[in-house]
């Protein structure tokens, strides 16, 4: 056995050579790997890590049958909590979450929660295991709006409760961000999210594609004329935002949302693809988010030079540490402490450069975090053809201006009770990025499963 105050390495792929493929990065444990990892695990008493997962897994009870290499029963502990366990395994924020409280993480380094998942999920996949179903069916009908997270987690805890739930997704494939969003060189499609989903499927939940709810059919319509007794609403926060600076509207300006999508849902990177994608040779993504990470790795293994322009410093940059690093590894240039002015256009109308001015560091701003200031007369030019917009985004109006009582607060999340998570519109429930604004795949998850009890307890009162 190695250091037990040290987390088994985990295989990568080279980063010379995976900067120009679209294979998985990061290659996970092996059974003798993830047993050795697992075997670090002190099963505390009082398992922090428990407190630190949004689905409170039964972290401790999962490691030890990896430790007694009862690999199934192992699984069969998580499948309590997650139905996405290789989804969540590979990118969730663990060192925020269960492994930033881990104990073993006190004096040494803190167990490889996510990569001992990730190993358990992927092994059940290739030996067949399954979730258990709904022991009875109770003939109710519930509809969920939207296949990500939130929607496959609410859909997947009502069915196990015997409700008969069909999801609605507007997309010609189900798994929202999951699918359209993170790339295939982190979270693989066939391998890894379409299987999870296949999962969801057999314990009963039906899914119906290219439904845009609020144009095909309305949250009413459900409702009245097709038998739903209640709605889930968990359509995500889809809707890019912009600087507004000059030249934003030139050709080669993406939002990363429509990048991302033409590269994953669409396979625009491969060459066999329909789907056009410009291949620049020098891109600027304007951001410092995982969403940015992602658009600028895609952006380098096109073959462009890559820049993450991010306007505060390292320490302030949101994505994981993990994508940074990987991000580095990989040759993308970081522009830290700089801000876009202008996105300088050709006389074709196309990108030729993007001018940027450098920041310091002022005072903490509301948030805690220390704002940029500009440094005067600090302007340079980032001689890029194109640049992708990754600065968040928000929830699409589509469904509340469609549907009366659907409430929003400022931000245009939905608002919803926090104990039953059903919205101002009794009967319609709501949980994930529509409610919070872009967050994480493991927030709303909680937030489907929480809805999902809310939804049991609210029609078994009405039953
Ligand atoms: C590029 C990118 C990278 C990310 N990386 C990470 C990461 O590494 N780790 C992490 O934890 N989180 C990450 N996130 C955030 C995470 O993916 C989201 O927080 C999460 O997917 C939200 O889940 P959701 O179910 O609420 O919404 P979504 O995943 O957005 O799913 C909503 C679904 O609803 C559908 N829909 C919308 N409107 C309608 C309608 N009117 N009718 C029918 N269907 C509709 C959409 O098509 C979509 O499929 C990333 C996000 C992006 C964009
Ligand atoms: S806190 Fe860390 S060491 Fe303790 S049970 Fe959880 S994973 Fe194991």
């Amino acid at each position: 056995m190695g250091d037990p105050m040290k987390k088994v390495p985990v295989r990568e792929q080279d980063p010379k050579v995976r900067a120009t493929n679209f294979e998985e990065v990061c290659l996970g444990y092996d059974a003798e790997e993830a047993v050795a990892e697992a075997s670090r695990c002190l099963t505390c008493k009082k398992p922090l890590c428990v407190e630190g997962c949004p689905v409170n897994i039964n972290i401790p009870g999962f490691i030890s049958y990896v430790k007694s290499g009862e690999f199934e029963k192992a699984y069969a502990v998580i499948s309590e909590s997650s139905s996405l366990p290789s989804v969540c395994g590979r990118v969730c924020p663990q060192e925020r979450q269960c492994e930033g409280k881990c104990i073993r993480g006190i004096k040494g380094e803190s167990i490889a929660i996510g990569k001992l998942e990730r190993f358990v999920g992927d092994t059940a996949r290739a030996e067949g295991w399954k979730p258990t179903t709904a022991v009875e069916q109770n003939g109710r009908k519930v509809a969920v709006i939207g296949s990500g997270p939130a929607g496959l987690t609410c859909a997947g805890d009502l069915a196990k409760l015997g409700y008969s739930v069909t999801i609605f997704e507007a997309l010609h494939k189900p798994g929202g961000v999951l699918v359209y969003g993170i790339p295939e060189f982190r979270l693989p499609k066939d391998g890894v999210v379409i299987p999870e989903i296949e999962n969801i499927k057999k314990l009963g939940v039906e899914i119906e594609t290219n439904v845009i709810v609020g144009k095909s059919v309305t949250i009413d319509q459900l409702i009245n004329d097709e038998g739903f007794e209640a709605v889930f609403v968990g359509s995500g926060a889809g809707l890019p935002k912009f600087m507004g600076i000059p030249g934003e509207q030139a050709n080669g300006v993406y939002s990363a949302n429509e990048y991302l999508t033409r590269s994953n849902l669409m396979k625009a990177f491969a060459e066999d693809s329909d789907t056009p994608i410009m291949r620049a040779k020098c891109v600027a993504v304007v951001g410092g988010g995982n969403v940015a990470m992602d658009a600028a790795r895609t952006a380098l293994r096109l073959g462009a030079e890559t820049h993450i322009v991010y306007r505060r410093s390292e320490a302030e940059l949101p994505a994981r540490a993990e994508e940074v690093h990987h991000a580095k590894e990989e040759g993308i240039v970081f522009d830290l402490l700089c801000n876009p002015e202008e996105i300088l256009v050709d006389e074709n109308g196309w990108v030729k450069g993007i001018r940027c001015i450098r920041m310091e560091l002022g005072e903490p701003d509301a948030s805690g975090r220390r704002s940029p200031v500009e440094i005067p007369g600090s302007q340079f030019v980032i001689d890029a053809d194109m640049v992708i917009m990754a600065l968040g985004t928000s929830p699409n109006p589509l469904l509340t201006s469609t549907t009366k009582g659907l409430d929003v607060n400022r931000r245009g999340g939905l608002i919803i009770n926090e104990e039953s998570c059903m919205t101002t519109r009794d009967g319609v429930f709501a949980g994930g990025d529509a409610v919070t604004g872009a967050a994480t795949v493991i927030l709303a998850m909680g937030a489907g499963k929480a809805a999902a009890k809310g939804i049991d307890e609210y029609l078994r009162a009405k039953a």
